[in-house]
């Protein structure tokens, strides 16, 4: 029964490829506000042609969320978490095909957003295609929620998830996609880290000042460093006080998880092109520190006079832009308490603090819970190799907001890989991987009504 949907799948394939084309080739940046109506209306469109109902439900203060639903037998209905927002493109000048023109090469799919998240959304549209193609009514009912300010911190995501709950009401989640690690095996992702995301400010003089006046005029970009090296530790330990204080211990099946996830240490280094990792982490140490501890980031630096050529000033202002990711149970509001009182107790308080988001907090789905088990049965069956099934991403995606809100597990499936440049110039996901990813939904559904019983 299986073999009729794979075979349609396949054969279908140029067909799938080119919905998430369609999906690239509308720009949708949250950040700026471009194409985002456009986009979502997109959306809807194509839900419908999966034969779903569509929805665009406003969301105040921000891009519309487009809630699909289709009814299927008596399942548990799984819910399909994602969204139709993307990344700036920039730096433009390292794209190797403009972002927004998606070029389908060497088993590839380039623009941005092919990974993140639009391949993703794609991959779930056509597993419903296929599905009702081949055998009709779907084996459980399946609702999507594509919201549109994903890549900004989701700000006002949670407020219309409590408003719409039950709209929304599911007995399982599917976050926005992942995918393959480095040796083929697909990572089942059941958690988030929080952010909270700050910018900070310091006030020098009214005006650029000749350097010669550095004697007896304040440098707001010393005041801005000074403040930020008593941040963090060169041993990467965060010295803001009680920082650490609602830091969660990992239970024993996260850390069992932990073991059983290949190292990837090396892989890191190559990627990302650097010779040493923090403290020299690998192994289990590896995933230890990155998926389970939080972070203090410096994102942006700048001050002064930065062009070609030296031009001799003391600045005006410095501005430092930060991010913390945070795990359970720490909450973005103390955190952001937290830092305000610790500049101020180490003499900083002419640092202002401007530009904090609401920030997301983190969540976790236990590993031993049943829909993860059969998440990963599901796994190992399609790819042909075990998941791996990782307590948490490093990253943040409003996971808590669907668990927390709704009160559902949440696990994750994608159609990335790790070298999918997601957020970076030539983003892409190989098809293969996204028509594996497309099987994976279809066997799910399948096998979604055995939950019941489990
Ligand atoms: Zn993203």
């Amino acid at each position: 029964m299986l073999d009729d949907i794979f075979r349609y799948i396949d054969e279908h394939a140029d067909e799938f490829v080119q919905d998430v084309v369609r999906l690239c080739q509308q720009p949708s940046i949250s950040a700026q506000g471009v194409g985002l109506q456009e986009t979502a209306e997109l959306v809807a469109r194509m839900l419908e042609e999966a034969g779903a109902t569509a929805e665009i439900l406003p969301v105040v203060g921000g891009p519309p969320v487009v809630r699909g639903a289709l009814s299927g037998r008596a399942g548990p209905t799984l819910l399909f978490y994602n969204h139709y927002d993307v990344q700036p493109p920039d730096p433009l000048e390292e794209w190797q095909s403009p972002p927004f023109q998606p070029r389908v090469a060497e088993g590839k799919i380039v623009a941005r957003g092919a990974s993140d998240n639009k391949g993703n959304l794609a991959a779930r549209l056509a597993a419903l295609k296929a599905w009702r193609a081949v055998h009709g009514e779907l084996p459980a009912s399946v609702i999507f929620c594509i919201e549109g300010e994903e890549e900004v911190g989701s700000p006002h995501f949670l407020r219309f998830l409590q408003e719409h709950r039950d709209r929304f009401a599911a007995d399982v989640c599917l976050n926005e996609g992942f995918g393959v690690n480095s040796r083929g095996q697909l990572q089942i992702i059941l958690g988030a880290k929080g952010l909270v995301y700050v910018e900070l400010e310091v006030q020098g003089p009214a005006l650029d000042v000749h350097s010669s006046w550095a004697t007896v005029i304040p440098n707001p970009a010393w005041r801005l460093v000074w403040a930020l090296s008593t941040l963090k530790g060169p041993d990467d330990r965060i010295l803001i006080e009680g920082f650490y204080d609602d830091v969660r211990l990992p239970s024993a099946a996260e850390l069992a998880a932990l073991e059983q996830i290949p190292p990837e240490d090396a892989v890191a280094r190559q990627v990302y092109g650097v010779s040493r990792l923090v403290n020299d982490v690998t192994g289990v140490d590896f995933w230890r520190k990155h998926l389970l501890e939080p972070t203090c980031n410096i994102c942006g630096l700048v001050s002064g006079y930065t062009g070609a050529g030296a031009k001799t000033i003391t600045p005006r202002t410095a501005r430092a832009k930060l991010d913390f990711r945070l795990v359970p149970d720490q909450r973005p509001d103390d955190i952001l308490q937290k830092l305000r009182r610790h500049l101020d107790r180490h003499g900083f308080s002419d640092v202002i603090l401007t530009g904090a988001l609401e920030g997301e907090p983190p969540a976790r789905t236990p590993p031993d819970h049943p829909f993860v088990g059969l998440c990963a049965e599901v796994a190992e069956q399609v790819y042909g190799v075990p998941p791996v099934i990782m307590p948490t991403m490093a990253a943040t995606v409003p996971m808590a907001q669907l668990r927390e809100t709704l009160g559902v597990p949440v696990a994750d499936a994608g159609v990335g890989y790790p070298d999918n440049r997601i957020h970076a110039p030539n983003e892409h996901i190989r098809i293969a991987d996204y028509l594996t990813g497309i099987k994976y939904l279809v066997v799910l559904l399948d096998r979604l009504p055995s939950l019941r019983t489990r």
